[in-house]
């Protein structure tokens, strides 16, 4: 196999001729797509009208390394197609291209896990640009660039592993303890468990409990709920070799996790070695969202905030990276669901952790 080196070109969205919806929700259709994507498509198409040159580009590189897309002999009257990996705005994707001698001459079809207008930037009319990317296990070419990234921060659960914190339960029991407490209820609606955890460590003296021991009483709370996730975490596919891809940067776990929960399953998955530093939630003051144990991470690894991307499932790691100004990656299907996800632009938007190396170097626009 040759060297494949990233291609980039230029679309503009546009309207489609209606067809695709229908098409994407056929059974054998979607079942393909999803072992050739390694996704559950959205049903519906995002349409991009390309150039000639690019158009022509794109029809030979689907013919040459497209995954094919194979109708079975029941499905009369429809023909084959190719799939091909690709980033849009950093949401990873995949152009799909039907062998059809009327087929556009000036558009493709991009499928993605979401709704791709969902995106603020990605609008009719909106110019993008297009990534595609090599297959997975492609030998990868000098092309690709990191964009100059020295420290991959990453968050434990819902992206590590999958997301089985009780958020509710763990919510209602502290909200009990801190009113049993006699602190004052109006300032706990609205809250969620970090922001809660947060406004505990910074009210707490205020309210009359010295030091930090109202933080230790949450943390209790959050200690039995970590251990509880914990009996259910099961790792991302490949989580060994996905780490081991990423060796040539530092890495650090930056968790809102405690360190008696994360400590003990690192020993059960194998991955004490993985990681040159671990913060958990007894390692700062305050969790995500706050930047702080994003910037301790920067800090041990000596990156600069242009050298830093931080990985995780969570709003509250959209915004812990954005406070702590460095790029910030999104696997989905952890704590927050994709479309207010999306809404916040992420830098790299990924179904599944394994496609975090190739994203890595083809996908991160170069910084600033
Ligand atoms: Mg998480």
């Amino acid at each position: 196999m040759d060297d494949a080196p990233v291609i980039k070109f230029m679309g503009v969205v546009a309207g489609g001729r209606g067809e695709a919806k229908g098409f994407m929700e056929i059974g054998w259709v979607r079942e393909q797509c999803r072992n050739a994507a390694g996704f559950d498509p959205y049903p519906g198409t995002l349409n991009l009208k390309v150039d000639g040159p690019a158009f022509e580009l794109i029809r030979r590189t689907a013919l040459n390394r497209g995954k094919r897309i194979v109708p079975p002999p029941e499905a009369a009257g429809f023909c084959e197609a190719r799939l091909l990996p690709v980033l849009v705005h950093g949401i990873g994707a995949a152009l799909i291209y039907p062998m059809v001698s009327n087929y556009y001459g000036d558009t493709v079809e991009i499928i993605a896990p979401l709704l791709l207008k969902g995106h603020p930037d990605i609008k009719d009319g909106a110019a993008i640009v297009l990534s595609l990317l090599p297959p997975e296990g492609a030998p990868l070419s000098g092309a690709g660039e990191y964009a100059s990234l020295k420290l991959i921060t990453l968050d434990w659960e819902g992206t590590l592993v999958d997301f089985q914190w009780d958020l509710a339960g763990a919510v209602a029991e502290t909200i009990s303890l801190l009113e049993a407490k006699k602190v004052p209820r109006e300032t706990l609606a609205g809250q969620n468990y970090a922001t809660l955890y947060n406004l505990v460590t910074e009210k707490g003296a205020q309210w009359g409990f010295p030091g930090e021991s109202l933080t230790a009483a949450v943390d209790q709370i959050y200690d039995r709920y970590d251990l509880d996730a914990a009996s259910r975490w099961t790792p991302a596919e490949g989580l060994l070799q996905i780490l081991a891809g990423l060796k040539c940067f530092k890495l650090a776990l930056v968790s809102n996790v405690g360190r008696t929960g994360i400590d003990r399953m690192l020993e059960r998955f194998g991955l004490r070695e993985s990681f040159g530093i671990t913060l958990t939630r007894n390692d700062v003051r305050f969790l995500k969202p706050s930047p702080e144990g994003i910037l301790r991470a920067a800090a041990w690894a000596g990156a600069a905030k242009n050298e830093t991307i931080h990985i995780g499932d969570s709003l509250a790691d959209l915004f812990a990276a954005r406070s702590a100004g460095v790029k910030c990656g999104i696997v989905l299907g952890g704590e927050t669901a994709a479309e207010a996800l999306l809404c916040e632009k992420p830098d790299l938007v990924l179904e599944k952790l394994s496609r975090l190396p190739i994203a890595l170097r083809y996908g991160l626009q170069p910084n600033p």
